[in-house]
């Protein structure tokens, strides 16, 4: 699959449900959102046909996420089938890990290989302020994390959204964490969209977070654990971690994009932010084919996101990110 600038498009991120059981403060609101009916989500059933039909145009590597896909009944089905997908050859995870306690061996065995994990605060005491959840909820986290090791996931990829006066004090005991643990920690920019916008005043640009992170001890540039995704990453001699930056705003890796994301509803987003969507559900639902949907999303992606600090208009009307999986 290649789209109209020439770029290869061989990853896709399916969001399994638009749900979740936190409220993290930049990406939902605390009473939630507006939830798409039952009937209205893709059956694991359809997302199978759905991959099984992109593969054959070149699809072979997938991210379950949403919402937070383990709040679906029986992600680990779902796994198994995609896993069976001639073609795909790499089957990944976001979560929060609340639920990983309860799925990881499972899921493990079911051919999911590697996981990225949501954690933005190693303080227990702070975890309500960033996820509005009681403690509890981050003792699951950290359960979570240790059963993702134990599973034999490689690589566990830590995401953590820096804010100012939120959470910027831990770069240094996140960084420290990736001496202990096989943790490849990730800062990442917080992006405006939807309701949080009163985080604006929170954003931390990428330079500042290295420059911080710079400041805990000596880092040096490495090549970063496999995966999909834009990062830059650095370690400290001999850590078995690594710890690394996404920029969205402040550097766009909108030129190397390799991805499109299926929404919970079967809507085939070809950018994160903006409004271009193509509607799979419906042709599948009438004909059982998604392929000439697919071709029509894949020659109107566009060329760059325009999202910018302050102001939601670059995320194309975007809610909140637990819409269409991050
Ligand atoms: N619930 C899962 C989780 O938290 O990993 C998967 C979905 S979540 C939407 C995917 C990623 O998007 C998470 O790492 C989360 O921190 C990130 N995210 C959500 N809203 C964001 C925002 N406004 N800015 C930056 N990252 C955001
Ligand atoms: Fe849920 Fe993930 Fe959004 Fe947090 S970032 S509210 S865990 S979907």
């Amino acid at each position: 699959m290649k789209d109209q600038f020439g770029r290869r498009i061989d990853y896709l991120r399916i969001s399994v449900t638009d749900k979740c059981n936190l409220r993290c403060t930049y990406c939902m609101p605390v009473e939630g959102l507006e939830w798409v009916p039952r009937a209205e989500l893709l059956t694991y059933e359809e997302i199978t046909e759905i991959v099984r039909q992109m593969a054959a145009m070149g699809l072979s590597r997938i991210r379950l996420t949403g919402g937070e896909p383990l709040i679906r009944t029986d992600l680990p089905r779902l796994a198994r089938m995609l896993s069976d997908v001639p073609g795909i050859e790499d089957l990944a995870l976001s979560t929060n890990a609340v639920l990983l306690p309860r799925f990881a061996e499972e899921l493990r065995g079911a051919g999911v290989r590697r996981v990225n994990i949501s954690l933005d605060t190693l303080r227990r005491d702070r975890f309500e302020a960033i996820a509005r959840r009681p403690p509890r909820f981050f003792d699951a986290t950290l359960e979570g994390i240790e059963a993702a090791e134990a599973a034999g996931f490689d690589p566990i990829k830590i995401n953590t959204v820096m804010m100012r006066g939120l959470n910027d004090d831990e770069f240094a005991s996140f960084a420290a964490a990736t001496r202990q643990r096989p943790w490849h920690v990730r800062f990442i920019e917080l992006m405006p969209v939807g309701a949080n916008l009163h985080l604006t005043d929170r954003f931390i640009p990428a330079s500042e977070m290295l420059e911080r992170v710079g400041a805990v001890g000596q880092l040096e540039p490495v090549e970063g654990p496999p995966g999909n995704g834009p990062a830059r990453y650095f370690r400290f001699p001999g850590a078995p971690g690594t710890v690394g930056v996404i920029t969205p705003l402040s550097h766009n890796y909108c030129d190397g994009c390799n991805r499109m994301r299926l929404t919970a509803e079967g809507r085939l987003r070809t950018c994160l932010f903006g409004d271009h969507e193509v509607d799979l559900k419906t042709p599948l639902r009438a004909s059982g084919r998604v392929t000439d949907a697919v071709r029509t999303a894949l020659a109107g992606k566009p060329e760059r996101h325009y999202l910018q600090l302050g102001t939601s208009r670059g995320s194309g009307g975007l809610a909140a990110l637990s819409e269409v999986g991050g």
